[in-house]
Order: structure tokens, then sequence, then C-alpha cells
């Protein structure tokens, strides 16, 4: 099956009881056994018919083993994260998702999880952090807010070579345009929140393995812990999914055309889109995903010109969050990554000019001649 039809076919599209062809919302939370043990579903966190439509559905987007649905997607990372031990070392990419770092660095070293955060751009910095007890690399690309690409190949031949698991949260580029289990990556997960639901109504997470073993482990996990989608937004999260090829389609020739209407203007110093030829990462990305997405970020040289051009702006809303139809427009310095230290935020180059766009649906002249009348 391609993948647009995946979208609609995938995992359980229907009722198998009615024929419905939308996969209802199944309230229950107990079911009835037909004898002791007996049994197609047991208890609700354990399976339930719509989130194992929409499990299935992300096995197969994903092309893994399994599929998993959390309530968030710091739930679904979390519950990843309990697949690892006290002692255990693993590896980040230096500017994850601020709510991943903080989790890592405020929660679970209460537990002695030992992490380490370098540039996974440069797969030499992810040999150097290598200790013995390492035991995952975990990767974000593109990364939020510039944009950094890490090549999942090479870092998979890393992680292969020393036993190690990895780990990519691939909420940027969605299963539309890339597959990280394809690449060698043994565990995907993504922020459902963003582009899989992409109306921003639902709050969502979901996981995809490669192996037998870890979709055994997982589920344990899963059951255990118990923060577990609910019935009406996994069916919400498998409404979006059917549209989401179309989505990232259209996401794909907006983004294009204001990357480059930007990279144009006089008023915007940098801009980061790795659809760009003079973007760091762009052949690489080339190489691993089929698309660039729909985030872009560019440098306006101040905070106040940054306050500025966001205060102009009407059809991109000043919001944190991304990937749905509407244009977001944000301030990462003051927004998304405020609880980053002046310091560290210049070392990684989040200036106060930057600003950050998650592009939607909205017709391509519209929001170029919104973001002109804003620069000019
Ligand atoms: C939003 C986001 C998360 C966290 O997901 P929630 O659904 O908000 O819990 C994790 N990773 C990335 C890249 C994100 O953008």
């Amino acid at each position: 099956m391609k993948k647009k039809t995946l979208m609609i076919h995938g995992g359980i599209p229907r009722d198998p009881h009615t024929g419905a062809v939308s996969v209802p919302v199944s309230r229950a939370s107990t079911f009835k056994q037909n004898g002791v043990g007996n049994f197609l579903y047991e208890y609700a966190r354990t399976k339930n018919p719509t989130r194992e439509a929409l499990e299935e559905l992300v096995k197969d987007l994903e092309g893994g083993v399994a599929g998993f649905a959390f309530a968030s997607g710091m739930a679904a990372i979390s519950s990843v994260m309990h697949l690892f031990k006290a002692g255990d070392h693993l590896i980040f990419t230096d500017d994850v998702y601020g709510g991943t770092f903080r989790l890592m660095a405020k929660v679970l070293n209460r537990f002695s999880l030992d992490v380490s955060f370098v540039d996974t751009s440069d797969p030499n910095q992810i040999e150097a952090a290598l200790k013995e007890n390492t035991k995952a690399i975990y990767i974000e690309t593109p990364t939020n807010p510039l944009l950094k690409i890490t090549d999942i190949r090479a870092v998979s031949e890393i992680a292969k070579r020393r036993g190690l698991l990895l780990i990519v949260d691939n909420t940027f580029s969605t299963p539309y345009w890339q597959n990280p289990l394809q690449l060698g990556a043994d565990i995907v997960l993504h922020s459902a929140t963003k582009y899989l639901g992409g109306h921003s109504d639902v709050v969502a997470g979901v996981v995809a393995v490669n192996s037998e073993k870890l979709k055994e482990e997982l589920h344990f996990i899963q059951n255990s812990v118990g923060a577990v989608l609910s019935p009406d937004d996994s069916w919400m999260l498998i409404r979006g999914i059917k549209t989401l090829a179309i989505r990232m389609e259209a996401v794909e020739e907006n983004a294009k055309r204001i990357a480059e209407f930007l990279e144009g203007h006089g008023a915007v110093r940098k801009v980061y889109y790795p659809g760009l030829p003079s973007h760091k990462g762009h052949e690489i990305h080339k190489k691993q995903a089929k698309g660039f997405g729909g985030m872009i970020s560019f440098d306006v040289g101040s905070g106040e010109k940054a306050e500025e051009v966001v205060k102009k702006v009407r059809y991109f809303t000043l919001a944190e969050s991304l990937g749905a139809v509407e244009s977001l427009i944000s301030i990462p310095a003051k927004m998304t990554h405020a609880s980053i230290p002046y310091e560290r935020r210049q070392e990684l180059g989040i200036t106060d000019g930057l600003i950050r766009l998650s592009v939607g649906i909205e017709d391509a002249e519209d929001l170029l001649e919104d973001l002109a009348q804003a620069l000019d």
C-alpha cells in the first residue's frame, strides 16, 4: 500500500461488527468475559478497541512491529523512558524539545538516569559521549527551533555497533515524510498533538517499535504506568491522520514559498529551513526524508523587531505548539525556550530576534502578503 492509501486504509479501518466506515468510539471500561480468562478485551487500560485501531494505524504508518497511543507526547516519552533503569546512561540531542529536557533533567534524574546532551548533528560528538553504561541514543531531527538535522543512518550505525537503542522523536517530519524505523531506529515517537492530529484540538502521543521484544516490554509498561490515550481522543487522532498526507503536501508547498521569500527579504538576517539548499543539514535531510515540513525559523536581528513582526501579522496566530491547519507564529526566546538561560540560548543560536513559523494550509498568497506587510 502506498502512503496516501495507508492513511485511509491502514490499521483497523472499519468496524468489523457493523461495517461502519468510521471506527466507533468504544467507551466501555470493562468487557464481558465468555468464561474466566476467555475474552477479546478485558479492561480498557490494557486494551481498548478504538485505541487499538489507532495503534494498528501508527504501526502501519511507521512500518513497525507494534504501535502505542498515550495521553500526550510527554506521556509517550516518559513511558518509553521506563524501559531504562537507575544507572543507565542516555545520550540526547542538545536542543531536544523543552519538555523532554525537563523530564530528563528535573524528574527522571531523581531515579538516577544519567543523561548527556550533545550536538547529535555531529556523530563524533555522540562517539565522544559514549560511556560504559550507555544504553540509548535519543535524537530529534529536525530540531526545534533551528531545524538542525541529524543523520539517522549514521547514528543507527553507532547504536548497532554498541548494542544501544536508537529512539527518534519524529514529530516535525511526521511518518508521511520520514520513517526512522526504516533507517535503523528501534523506537520512533511523536507528539501527535501536532501534525498527526493536525487541527489543534487533541493532545496525544504515539510510539512505534521495531521488535517483538520492545513490543512486549512497552505494552507491559503502557499497561502498568497507565498513561493511555482515551477512546475519544484516539478517534480524533484517527480522523486527523486520514488527511495527514494532503495536509503535509499543502504545508510543504506553502513553506517552500515562504522560506524562499524570507531568504530574499532585506529585513531577514538568516532563514532556517531544511528545504533551502543554504541550510546546513539540507543534503542529509534529503537523503532520509521525502519532504521538509512546515517549520521555518528566521532572524530579524533584535527582540524589538521580532515583537513588531509578531504584532503586525494577521494570518499567523501568536501561539505555542505547531503542526495544525492554521499558521502559527512565535518568538522562541520569549516563549517556548524562555526557561533556557540567556547564555545557553546564545550558544545554541536561539537569538532574541528569532521568529518561528508553523506554516498552515491557508492560501500561500495571503500568507506571503501578510509576512511582507509585517516585515516592511
Ligand atoms: C510538543 C512536542 C512534544 C511533547 O508533546 P505533548 O503532546 O505536548 O506532550 C515532544 N516532542 C516534540 C518535538 C514536540 O514538538
